[in-house]
């Protein structure tokens, strides 16, 4: 088995990613042009420590867009701009068979059933907080900033294009504005949603911030504080849940973690004190989920034991056995 000492581990990734290189099943999204651009073959494999180490292999420093995986963290910061209490009443917290981008509500409350899918995730971004429609998207960018550790920016080519081809998403704006769930202001909620969608980051970026999560909050590298402790359990449990699409219960069995993914190839996994894991490879399968990204994360999970449930090695000795390379 492994003696995971860093060098180790550097290259056991290595061996990952070019295992997992020749997979070239599925396909890149394209109802947009800026994601039908994206290369096939780019492929990374990042991981951060909570104690500020960062692995990197592939196209580390290709940047895309965050897409849905913007989704946990904006679920943070309304839930700081309103507390569980009242985020409850606006965005339920329940698992959906269906579809990312589903039209469907709850049938007796009129929420959207959870964060992850677009409707919850649009009322989630309609709760934030800020005096002006830039007041809040500047929020959001800090929030994110604190999360990466270093300033970011929205694509606008992908914003314009969001914007205007995103009409189902603006079809469940106003299904939920006629139900109350959100105020009347639906254009400019849904300019935010797409600008959080359009937010430009690296693979490497992507393990930060879930390494950020998975230290209780604080950013490894900066030492920042990003979100409030106590919603960690919160974002943890939904992405756990409702992370991956329709394929949230099969990943929850077969993986084990918390984990998000997005259209652009993204997905990043939280293995909670211990590290962040992100990975990036365009090609996805029909749920939406990266081919090669849910392969390596099926490969991680199980040679290290990570799945939450079983822990014959336990998650909880990787890092000790990362920073004591004899034991
Ligand atoms: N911008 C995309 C949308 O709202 C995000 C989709 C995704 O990553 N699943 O449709």
């Amino acid at each position: 088995m492994f003696e995971n000492d860093a060098a180790e581990f550097q290259a056991y990734l290595n061996d990952l990613h070019r295992q997992h290189q020749s997979l070239t099943s599925g396909r890149v999204a394209d109802y947009i042009p800026e994601l039908a651009k994206a290369n096939p073959d780019w492929f990374s494999i990042c991981v951060a420590t909570v104690d500020g180490q960062v692995f990197t292999t592939g196209d580390a420093d290709q940047l895309f867009t965050i897409q849905s995986i913007s989704k946990v963290f904006v679920q943070g910061l309304a839930l700081e701009d309103h507390g569980r209490d009242y985020f409850l009443t606006r965005v339920g917290v329940e698992p959906t068979g269906d579809a990312f981008n589903s039209i469907v509500l709850d049938e007796q409350s009129k929420r959207p059933y959870n964060p992850m899918v677009n409707a919850g995730a649009i009322a989630t971004t309609s709760l934030i907080k800020g005096d002006s429609p830039t007041d809040r998207l500047n929020r959001m960018l800090d929030m994110f900033r604190r999360y990466i550790g270093h300033d970011i920016f929205v694509d606008i080519s992908t914003f314009t294009s969001e914007r205007t081809t995103g009409n189902r998403n603006r079809a469940m704006a106003y299904l939920m504005y006629n139900f109350g769930m959100i105020d009347a202001r639906i254009e400019e909620a849904l300019d935010l949603y797409f600008q959080q969608c359009s937010i430009m980051v690296d693979c490497r970026d992507l393990a930060v911030m879930a390494a950020t999560l998975a230290n209780r909050g604080i950013n490894p590298i900066t030492r920042e504080r990003a979100v409030a402790p106590n919603y960690i359990r919160d974002i943890l449990s939904v992405m756990y849940t409702c992370g991956m699409y329709n394929f949230a219960g099969e990943w929850a069995y077969k993986i084990g973690l918390p984990a998000k993914s997005g259209v652009s190839g993204g997905i990043i996994v939280v293995v909670p004190d211990q590290i962040g894991i992100a990975i990036f490879s365009p090609l996805l399968d029909p749920r939406g989920n990266s081919v090669r990204g849910v392969k390596v994360c099926e490969a991680i999970s199980e040679y290290f034991d990570l799945h939450l449930f079983d822990s014959s090695m336990g998650c909880r000795t990787f890092l000790q056995r990362l920073s004591h390379p004899t034991r």
